[in-house]
């Protein structure tokens, strides 16, 4: 095996792994209980999950979704929050090579936020506000390595310039805080949650400010055709007020700005003839 194949195998466990931890998170979080005690138990008989039991995506298979002293099924999120870390993972580092661990760190905020926002539409401040802190943060420390130690710290997507970085913030939480304002105002009710407002700042601490704005743009696409399928199949009454989680979906479109941004970018300024 070649370091490279390593690397990949390495990543997709590492995504696998945290992302199990975030599976205790998303489900301790909302219920205010601490992440670390008790350890991890079978919620309905309180049976403790011995380590070989608690192996991402293998144990799940092992044991076939259930609970090996009462067999109460446990969920399939499990297994797939699992899976997908992993996945993010490995994309991560396919694209960002070795500076892929600046982004599993906000991939892993984003997993838990996704998950939590969309169990109890709420996005945690250690995602949010979290975010921002480590936008602001990684590109001061890749602006200064750059500068002071190496300039191969400048090449990667991830060397956002300080400036920019704080652009980021104040354009994406600015324009969600708009948006916000003026459909509270029409609709005669909170249209949005301060969480969607303070994600899209901390989208564009870490990208800057296109990113913010593309985010926007794909998580709306996106919760639109779900929405409107959603109707369609019947699954949610159409209503002026529906509410559905927005920050799952500015997550995809995060996602989509990470891996295919640029390309968006250049697509759309080519369509508007901007560029050839
Ligand atoms: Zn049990």
């Amino acid at each position: 095996m070649s370091l490279y194949t390593i690397l990949c195998v390495f990543s997709f466990l590492m995504g696998a792994v945290i992302s199990s931890f975030l599976n205790v998170v998303i489900w301790r979080v909302p219920r205010g209980e601490s992440i670390v005690s008790p350890p991890s138990h079978c919620p309905k008989c309180g049976a403790g999950i011995k380590w070989y039991q608690n192996i991402p995506i293998v144990s799940w298979l092992a044991l076939r979704g259930r609970c090996a002293a009462c067999k109460t099924p446990i969920s399939p999120r499990y297994i797939f929050v699992e899976t997908l870390g992993g996945c993010l993972f490995l994309a991560a580092f396919l694209h960002y090579g070795v500076f892929a661990p600046l982004a599993w760190l906000w991939i892993a905020l984003m997993i838990a936020g996704s998950f939590i926002d969309f169990d109890c539409q709420l996005l945690p401040d250690f995602v949010t506000i979290g975010g921002m802190v480590w936008g602001v943060a990684c590109s001061c420390a890749l602006w200064a390595l750059a500068n002071y130690a190496s300039p191969v710290f400048a090449d990667t997507p991830l060397a956002v310039h300080p400036v920019a970085s704080l652009a980021g913030l104040v354009f994406g939480f600015g324009l969600l805080w708009v948006i916000r304002a003026v459909g509270t105002k029409v609709f005669k009710r909170e249209a949005m949650g301060m969480g969607d407002v303070l994600l899209v700042g901390a989208v564009g601490a870490i990208f800057g400010p296109v990113a913010a704005l593309v985010t926007l743009v794909v998580a709306s696409i996106v919760g639109s055709i779900v929405g409107l399928s959603q109707i369609a199949a019947a699954k949610i009454k159409l209503g002026r007020f529906t509410e559905i989680p927005f920050g799952p979906y500015l997550c995809i479109g995060c996602l989509v700005w990470m891996f295919r941004g640029p390309q968006i970018v250049g697509w759309y300024l080519h369509l508007l003839g901007l560029r050839a």
